[in-house]
């Protein structure tokens, strides 16, 4: 078990939580946040969760 295992966010679509292992790609935003682009395990679309 690690201890880096939180979700990396909801679905915006149906709600559930997305695992970091369903990401598909990360990229910095001009305020310098980190945003991810993952495919969702529930409704199979690439969604960023939030
Ligand atoms: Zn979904």
């Amino acid at each position: 078990m690690t201890a880096n295992a939180a979700p990396l966010g909801h679905c915006p679509e149906c709600g559930r939580s997305v695992p970091q292992n369903w990401v598909l790609i990360e990229y910095e935003r001009e305020n310098g946040e980190r945003g991810v682009f993952a495919e969702c395990p529930s409704c199979e679309e690439v969604v960023r969760p939030e």
